[in-house]
């Protein structure tokens, strides 16, 4: 009976996805503009990060942002309060961002005058890690109170990315994070990735992450 339900499979929406993204890859390769897609559950910092790094960089490589949200632009405003363009995507819903939002948004940014495109995701650990969007790294960000356990339950996104950003390190002496098992377990799904602890609120950290985001950028 089992035999009679029908199965839609993925598959081809992820493909048709493949297509824009490669095709959104070519034209930031032709603009010379690397783009780092940004990963993690709500309230981890990612707007933080990318405001503390555009901070750090102090105008070199010259930052743009494409800002992902299920609703509202206050994300994006922040961003803009910095002087950085910013294109805001709302998804109306939808928990990740795909190649065909981040083709329109490039659309509306300055090309020629960014150097490093930063694609702030949709919070979700889940769905964005299967719709590439034409990145050349894939960051993860975590923060110190959501705990080290989430290698167990969201195992594929720590398989796919270049680097782990753990946020709010600050904290670490009242929340229950395992910063070494952490390593361990992840080193153990992953033994490439970079592991970039830091905080946005203090600052710590930080320019050991925009160092990697160089070098890695410059090796690319
Ligand atoms: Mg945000
Ligand atoms: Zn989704």
């Amino acid at each position: 009976m089992t035999n009679n339900i029908a199965v839609i499979q993925s598959i081809p929406i992820l493909r048709a996805n493949d297509q824009v993204a490669q095709d959104n890859r070519a034209l930031l390769d032709s603009r010379d503009i690397f783009a780092v897609n940004i990963m993690a559950s709500p309230g981890a910092g990612k707007t933080s990060l990318i405001l503390r790094t555009i901070e750090a960089l102090q105008g070199t490589p010259r930052v743009g942002v494409i800002e992902g949200d299920v609703a509202s632009r206050v994300d994006a405003a922040k961003i803009a309060e910095s002087g950085t363009p910013v294109v805001q995507i709302n998804t109306q819903g939808g928990c990740h961002l795909e190649a065909t939002m981040v083709s329109q948004a490039l659309k509306k940014l300055p090309l020629n005058d960014i150097d490093l495109l930063f694609i702030e995701n949709v919070g979700n650990l889940i769905c964005p890690v299967e719709f590439r969007l034409g990145e050349h790294r894939n960051i993860m960000l975590l923060s110190v109170p959501e705990g080290s356990d989430k290698p167990y339950k969201y195992p594929s996104i720590f398989t796919v990315v270049d680097a782990i950003v753990i946020n709010k390190i600050d904290l670490l002496p009242y929340c229950d994070f395992d910063l070494p098992a952490f390593r361990e377990l992840v080193l153990g799904l992953n033994p490439q990735v970079q592991i970039l602890p830091l905080s946005c609120q203090t600052r710590k950290g930080v320019s050991a992450w925009t160092r990697w985001l160089l070098e890695t950028m410059h090796t690319s």
